[in-house]
């Protein structure tokens, strides 16, 4: 059988990647038919918006992708096509695993922690009030005579919504997970005992919807506290669930914790659709240069295989990334130390290696 999967290869650093984790998803026997579309700044000029609809439509006849980091001008210009994507097929689960592979630099040797990341609300929900406008100033007056509370006059506001409905399906997602990958324990992250109507609501939903899984173990942390523990002893974690600010932040944290970008993969899940990408970004200054590490996103192809129930071809891609990774000979500068970098090969000659051991 052969699985039609959209490709989308993104700006910066994507294309190189894209092409690394093409060869290796093809060189494990699974047959792909890719349709492969773009998204970003350079497809501006030709379509008129950052995310031409028949990127969505062809996601949505395909229903999994696989995709490069895509650049976000900061401060002005569109907002990310990432977040865009994510609205527009209701993926509200982000998944987010970070294990340590022995072999790769990092001070910790056995960690292995899932975050599952509510994807559509929070801060993110991208409900903003520009400093000034006669929005912000209405809401600052409506906060006035109903909260009693002064905002000042030049005030940004970004609002925070969490809800019920989000919170029910994301913990009932997360809970699904750890039954379905036989993992032991799911912890809440939030901090409840400041916004008692957000994450409060938050922390209340989790402790329900365990109540339907009583053979995994549920426990909560305030996300500070999380900070703190996952530097100090990052092995006692096994799922964290968290809505969309914390689980971003946290995810880079962990993704430090197992050796860095390079090796955190991502995956974008709803009920219909899926989208797998690298944790990382477009990094634009290593455009073209056959330098990055392509590990992120050939894991998130291992996430894309196990989405599509082809296990065995998963092991093989995900065995032979490692087996390459504790060789130490064919990787990237970032998987070397400083005095070792001269030996640091191309974001191609990775992909060859893992080929060769998949042979
Ligand atoms: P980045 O992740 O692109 O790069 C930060 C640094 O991490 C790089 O300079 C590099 O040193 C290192 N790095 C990243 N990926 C690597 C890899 N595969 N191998 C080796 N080293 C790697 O973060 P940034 O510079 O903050 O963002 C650049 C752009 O990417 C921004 O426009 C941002 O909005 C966008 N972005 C996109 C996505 C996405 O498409 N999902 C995610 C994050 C950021």
């Amino acid at each position: 059988m052969s699985h039609n999967v959209t490709l989308i290869p993104g700006d910066g650093i994507g294309p190189e990647i894209s092409e690394a984790t093409r060869r290796v998803l093809e060189a494990t026997g699974v047959k792909f038919n890719w349709e492969i579309v773009n998204a970003g700044a350079d497809v501006v000029a030709e379509y008129g918006t950052p995310l031409p609809d028949m990127v969505l439509e062809s996601i949505r006849k395909n229903k999994v992708a696989i995709k490069g980091p895509v650049t976000t001008p900061v401060g002005s210009g569109f907002r990310s096509v990432n977040v865009g994507m994510r609205k527009a097929l209701n993926l509200y689960t982000c998944l987010r695993p970070c294990k340590t592979y022995p072999g790769v630099p990092s001070r910790y040797d056995n960690v292995d922690i899932v975050i599952v990341r509510e994807n559509m609300e929070d801060l993110y929900a991208g409900i903003e009030f520009e400093k000034g406008s006669s929005e912000a100033l209405k809401l600052i007056e409506f906060i006035k005579d109903n909260k009693k509370v002064e905002i000042r006059a030049d005030s940004g506001i970004s609002i925070k919504p969490i809800s019920v409905f989000g919170t029910e399906r994301i913990f009932r997602w997360a809970f699904k997970y750890a039954r379905d990958n036989k993992r032991k324990r799911v912890t809440a992250v939030h901090k409840a005992n400041i916004m008692k109507y957000s994450d409060g609501l938050f922390l209340a939903v989790g402790r329900k919807v365990a109540e339907e899984y009583p053979e995994i173990e549920f426990e909560d942390r305030i996300v500070d506290n999380m900070t703190m523990q996952l530097v100090k002893n990052p092995s006692q974690f096994d799922i964290l669930v968290c809505p969309n600010l914390y689980g971003d932040i946290l995810s880079d944290l962990c993704a430090g914790l197992v050796g860095g970008l390079g090796v955190a993969p991502g995956a974008n899940i709803g009920d219909e659709y899926a989208l797998f990408e690298p944790t990382h970004g477009s990094a634009p200054k290593y455009k073209g240069m056959n330098k990055v590490n392509p590990m992120a996103m050939m894991l998130s192809g291992v996430l894309m295989l196990r989405y599509l129930k082809e296990e065995k071809a998963a092991d093989k891609l995900e065995n032979a990334i490692a087996a390459v990774i504790a060789e130490g000979k064919s990787v990237t500068y970032d998987m070397l130390s400083p005095d070792k970098q001269a030996a640091a090969v191309g974001t191609s000659q990775v992909a060859d290696a893992i080929i060769a051991k998949m042979k």
